[in-house]
């Protein structure tokens, strides 16, 4: 194994005789995890075949350089977007990292508020919220924005000239364009989201509105996930603040007193480098929005994927290996119910593989390209194609870095597969590993089945 020099490795942590886990590389981290899980009987060929992990030291410290990146004189509330991973145990452990919380759905709301939010730092964003969902959030005191305009007049119309408890916005499209991802690009011409701003007449409409209604005092927009530049969503919240300046000057007060500016902060997926970085993003709003850095608004953010994504990684056991058409397959318990996008659209969703051996070690030797398979019974339920890695054979591990965002959390119940358990993981100073669960694995098997072996 090469490491730089002066890096005590895992296995010098095992034996507790040094020990300065903050010093190891973020793959070497996950190799540590990965033994220790093995060891502990979390992972196991026959009972524990797939699980996930988070790793919750990484998102205190995740959490941490996000207040980091923005001034202390601003005032910012930085909502976690649920959908990235909404298990409440992990929705909890970000409210106390001093995080709110983003939600779509009455689902998300549910998990947001099982997880302990105060429903003055949960924002409810969707294009589909239902009149009984409306009531709910707007009893509850949760920020509203809305999606359009049928949506402002059925909020007028449940708050019936009262006050409302809630911070309530308006969702707009700046219409800066799409990324590389057409399906994450919510900012084109024609996108689903919010109120498109350049279209004939809606920003006088969008400006009676404001007058019309007081209590709408924010202005929303995301401009897209992953593939969308930096530069692209800088640009999109520049124009939602423009907006929100014309607005206070067309009505000759400050109405609007907030802006929430989205998230979609992309991922590096090819690698361990975090780029870019929460700060990064920063100096382009600078750029691009400066009336954001006035003081003059208060701040909502809504990351997901860049809060989660390197916090979390899925291991699986690989159960057969064969070769076809003279191409060696490894036949893992990890596919399309764990990696849904990655399997149905993997080149926009590609992700690293990393083969480990039945203790967990890291697997050295000559890179053989070789397709890594999934269980599912589709011929597509591939996790990578034609990859080179050290040759794996049954009973090794797979593990996929860079998967807590939108992976594990986020099932799909093909072939009746069950939902894998998660561990949460903290480890001391001194390399001992602590394991908690996040969510059992769903008893998706009829036990007797599952333990015949036994
Ligand atoms: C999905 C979504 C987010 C989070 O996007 P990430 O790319 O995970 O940061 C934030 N806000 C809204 C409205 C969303 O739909």
């Amino acid at each position: 194994m090469t490491r730089p020099a002066g890096l005590p490795g895992a296995q010098d942590i095992d034996t507790g005789r040094r020990a300065v886990t903050n010093l190891l590389k973020p793959a070497e981290r996950r190799e540590h995890i990965l033994r220790a899980a093995v060891r502990q009987g979390l992972l196991d060929p026959e009972q524990a075949v797939l699980a996930g992990f988070v790793d919750l030291d990484g998102l205190a410290a995740t959490a941490r350089s996000l207040h980091r990146a923005f001034p202390d004189s601003l005032r910012v509330l930085h909502a976690f977007a649920a959908k990235a991973n909404c298990l409440v145990p992990v929705l909890a452990e970000l409210r106390s990292n001093g995080l709110g919380c983003e939600v779509a759905t009455a689902g998300e709301l549910t998990a947001a508020l099982a997880a302990g939010f105060a429903p003055d730092r949960i924002v409810f964003d969707s294009p589909a919220k239902s009149r009984a969902e409306l009531r709910w959030a707007l009893g509850l005191g949760v920020a509203v924005n809305a999606d359009n305009f049928q949506e402002l007049s059925r909020i007028d119309e449940i708050l019936a000239a009262r006050p409302p408890r809630s911070r309530i916005g308006v969702r707009i499209n700046s219409q800066v364009g799409g990324g590389a991802i057409a399906a994450m690009s919510t900012a084109t011409e024609t996108s689903k989201f919010g109120v498109p701003l350049a279209d004939e007449g809606n920003r006088q409409r969008l400006l009676r509105a404001y007058r019309d209604h007081p209590w709408l005092t924010w202005v929303h927009t995301h401009v897209g996930s992953q593939g969308c530049p930096l530069d692209l969503i800088a640009r999109g919240i520049g124009q939602a603040v423009q907006f929100a300046e014309e607005v206070n000057e067309a009505l000759g007060r400050r109405q609007v007193v907030g802006i929430d500016i989205g998230g979609g902060l992309p991922v590096n997926f090819a690698g361990d480098e975090i780029t870019p970085g929460f700060d990064t993003y920063v100096d382009r709003l600078r750029e691009h929005a400066p009336a954001l850095f006035t003081g003059r608004y208060e701040i909502v953010t809504e990351f997901g994927r860049s809060i989660m994504a390197k916090n979390g990684f899925t291991a699986a056991y690989v159960e057969y290996t064969k070769n076809a058409g003279g191409r060696p397959i490894a036949i893992t318990h990890a596919g399309v119910q764990v990696a849904t996008r990655t399997v149905f659209n993997p080149d926009a969703w590609p992700l690293r593989i990393e083969a480990h051996d039945p203790l967990g070690r890291a697997k050295r030797g000559r890179p053989v390209r070789q397709d890594i398979a999934g269980p599912a019974c589709f011929a597509g339920d591939l996790l990578a194609r034609d990859r080179p890695l050290p040759l794996l054979d049954p009973g090794d591990i797979v593990v996929l870095p860079d998967t807590g965002a939108y992976y594990f959390s986020t099932p799909f119940h093909y072939n009746s597969l069950p939902e894998p358990a998660v561990h949460g993981v903290h480890v001391s100073p001194c390399g001992q590993v602590a394991f908690e669960l996040v969510r059992p694995a769903q008893a998706g098997v009829r036990p007797e089945l599952r333990f015949a072996h036994r």
